[in-house]
């Protein structure tokens, strides 16, 4: 049984809810009910960055930085800003996670079958 009192994404897979430490960013990582390899969308990922990127702009330019000092700043502040981002974002627009598909869940007898198919 899934625990529902935990905070976080449910497996796509097996519906099992997965806690949100668990949860790699940017890394596969797997599901605790079930072992099933997962991932958060590149798009999700993407959409993150954008943000980021608007934020950490905004703020440098607002702090009056610019030219030079302003993409200095962008960079440097942009990991951490990201991480403060997904903190934030992740619970009220939680990524759609995705089964990933570098890692083959099928049975041995269902990968002959492909291979014959
Ligand atoms: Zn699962």
């Amino acid at each position: 049984m899934a625990d529902r009192s935990v905070s976080g994404p449910d497996c796509p897979f097996c519906g099992g809810r997965i806690p949100w430490p668990r949860v790699m960013y940017t890394e596969v990582f797997s599901c605790p009910s079930c072992a099933t390899g997962l991932q958060v969308p590149d798009f999700y990922k993407r959409r993150q960055q954008v943000l980021t990127f608007v934020i950490v702009t905004v703020v440098g330019y607002a702090a009056g930085a610019r030219g030079v000092m302003l993409i200095i700043i962008i960079l440097a502040a942009f990991a951490p800003v990201s991480g403060i981002v997904w903190y934030t974002t992740r619970t009220f627009m939680p990524p759609p996670l995705m089964v990933n598909e570098t890692v083959d869940h099928s049975s041995p007898d269902e990968r002959a079958q492909r291979n014959d198919g």
